[in-house]
């Protein structure tokens, strides 16, 4: 949300990214700036970091492996067209095997009409010409048999580069879906997600949305680091599946924001598992097992929204957001429901908190 406020201009870092690609030596290719763009202008600060890694001189190869892990929609495309090339060639070439095929099957089909016209009286016929004919046909059809082989190969072939493109293509949807650090959906399978709840408005009332966020986390990164603060998201979202059932839909929506959303279960039921969840979290002990470090305590503040109580997806998110900055307000590690009727009340809660934490 305010990470965008902190993106500098495009034009501030346009000439760094260029005097930097020229220094480390990077192909001014399109993707390649795109990357660098991202790296410098800190969106993904764990993309940032994983570029700084690559150190003076990153081959394309380690571009493009970071390029496929944190800007997938971008290769997305660039494996999608390469999909649509691939399917597009092994379907044309199957098509020729086949027109191939077809017409040897029409030759030695002739072949054989031929050997029939000429047997039409067979007591005219000499022994030598009948053993003529069928080495003739024994060679058409040994041929013939041979060319089927060719063809059942070819096509074994064609499909299994077709199966091929179509699993590369299956874990590209599951990447583009899928939040590299905690293995939770991201935030556009959580937007999609979000769009179905009000694609039918009878559905609608089923649904419940909680966002959380992890309290102080600035104070982690700044007294630990950055990786610290990485694995301390990274067990939040293993905590979260590990006591969430299986139906409920697990999101990092941001960089310490997540999102469920819940099927089937009313106002008390939510705000009763989301505090388990608040309970759960505050309970475990974040504590680093080789040095003994705590870096606890770590909890979270949480707002819900029931989706009965929203008029479209934006809405469910903003009314959870807002419950979710009441939370903070009124101290953290605390789970807040939108109620309706409080929507300025809630609204408000908002702009409170940037005052306070200002
Ligand atoms: P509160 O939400 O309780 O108001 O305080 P906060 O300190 O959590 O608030 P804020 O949202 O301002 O700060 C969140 C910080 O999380 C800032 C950002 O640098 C950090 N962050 C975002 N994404 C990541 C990430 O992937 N890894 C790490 N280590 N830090 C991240
Ligand atoms: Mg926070
Ligand atoms: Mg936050």
């Amino acid at each position: 949300m305010n990470q965008t406020a902190r993106r500098p201009a495009p034009g501030d870092i346009a000439t760094r990214i260029a005097i930097s690609m020229r220094r480390l030596n990077i192909p001014g290719l399109p993707r390649n700036y795109e990357l660098v763009y991202e790296a410098f202008a800190g969106s993904d600060p764990a993309l940032t970091r994983a570029f700084v890694a690559l150190g003076t001189s990153p081959t394309q190869a380690d571009l493009d492996a970071l390029g496929r892990q944190f800007l997938v929609h971008h290769h997305g495309q660039g494996i999608v067209a390469d999909a649509q090339e691939t399917i597009s060639r092994n379907i044309e070439e199957c098509l020729q095997l086949l027109r191939r095929e077809q017409s040897k099957l029409e030759n030695y089909g002739r072949t054989l009409g031929r050997a029939n016209a000429e047997m039409v009286d067979p007591e005219s016929l000499r022994v030598d010409i009948i053993r003529n004919f069928i080495t003739i046909l024994t060679t058409a059809t040994d041929s013939t048999i041979s060319d089927s082989r060719t063809v059942i190969n070819g096509m074994v072939g064609h499909a299994s580069e077709i199966t091929r493109v179509r699993n590369e293509l299956d874990e590209y949807k599951r990447m583009a879906h899928t939040d590299v650090m905690t293995q939770l959906s991201n935030r556009r399978a959580f937007d999609d997600m979000m769009a179905q709840i009000y694609s039918d408005q009878k559905s609608a009332m089923y649904f419940a949305l909680v966002i959380a966020d992890i309290d102080k986390f600035k104070r982690i990164n700044d007294t630990f680091g950055h990786p610290v603060g990485d694995k301390v998201i990274k067990l939040i979202g293993s905590l979260f599946r590990a006591a969430l059932r299986k139906d409920v839909f697990i999101a990092r929506t941001g960089g310490e924001e997540f999102g469920f959303i819940l099927a089937g279960t009313t106002a008390a039921e939510t705000m009763s598992i989301a505090n388990r969840i608040r309970t759960t979290v505050e309970q475990t002990p974040f504590v680093n097992q080789r040095t003994g470090t705590d870096y606890g305590p770590v909890t979270l503040s949480m707002g819900v929204c029931m989706a009965a109580d929203a008029e479209n997806e934006s809405d469910l998110y903003r009314k959870a957001d807002a419950a979710l900055y009441a939370s903070k307000n009124a101290g953290r590690n605390r789970v807040t429901m939108h109620m309706p009727g409080a929507d300025g009340e809630l609204s408000e809660a908002r702009a409170m908190y940037r005052k306070i934490s200002a």
